[in-house]
């Protein structure tokens, strides 16, 4: 599907760009299906959700947030979800995520389905040794009402030095829906592999789209539920 965008100027972003997820940044969702390469279904392993800290206001948001994390976990071992990312298509027409490679390593440029395995695996720079699983580090934060320079910010993590994910109750969490919460868990917990932002589309980069693939998904999930 297609979402409407307004371009947004990198030097604005300048001050979080790192890892950071603005809400005001809309991914559009383009996709070029091709015939998968004749790839082993089982060759793929699971990627499993490990909550290992979700602190969090307790009610109804915080039921959502854990409903957000099992449909996470049946979105990324889906078929549709690893069709969706091999096939997604950047800006130049191509099946390319823009600042496809991790950390500074812009030599090693990486394939969507490279990009996939980079997921499944699931090797987060700070809970290194737990291939294969997603393992959740989340804590909200609130925003005081002077702070007007971080109420656009969703979420952030610092990747190379910390497990967490910090989500930005005041202005997002607080009324979030379950499929915004997937969408989002996603993208920061991507920064944790070591997908980050540039400086320029960052629309068309793997937290992003593939955070946006997921949010599309889990609303279509709930919808029919
Ligand atoms: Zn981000």
């Amino acid at each position: 599907m297609k979402i409407l965008t307004t371009l947004v100027f990198a030097s604005i972003l300048a001050f979080k760009a790192q890892a950071t997820s603005l809400d005001h940044v809309k991914p559009v969702l383009n996709f070029k299906y091709q015939k998968m390469n004749s790839i082993e279904e089982n060759s793929f392993s699971h990627l499993q959700v490990v909550t290992e800290r979700a602190k969090f206001p307790k009610g109804e948001q915080k039921e959502k947030l854990l409903h957000a994390i099992e449909l996470l976990e049946e979105i990324v071992n889906s078929d549709e979800f690893r069709e969706k990312v091999i096939s997604y298509v950047g800006p130049n027409g191509e099946n390319e995520f823009t600042k496809n490679y991790l950390w500074k390593n812009s030599k090693e440029r990486l394939t969507n389905e490279e990009v996939y395995e980079v997921i499944m695996a699931g090797n987060e720079k700070m809970r290194a040794n737990t291939l294969n699983e997603m393992n959740l580090n989340i804590k909200y934060y609130t925003v005081p009402w002077w702070k007007f320079t971080s109420k656009k910010v969703i979420g952030y993590t610092t990747p190379s030095s910390s497990k967490y994910i910090r989500v930005n109750w005041t202005n997002f969490y607080r009324r979030f829906e379950t499929y915004e919460m997937v969408g989002n868990v996603l993208h920061e917990w991507l920064h944790l592999l070591g997908f980050l932002h540039g400086k320029e589309n960052m629309r068309n980069e793997v937290p992003y789209v593939v955070g946006a693939i997921a949010l599309e998904m889990a609303k279509k999930k709930l919808d029919l539920d």
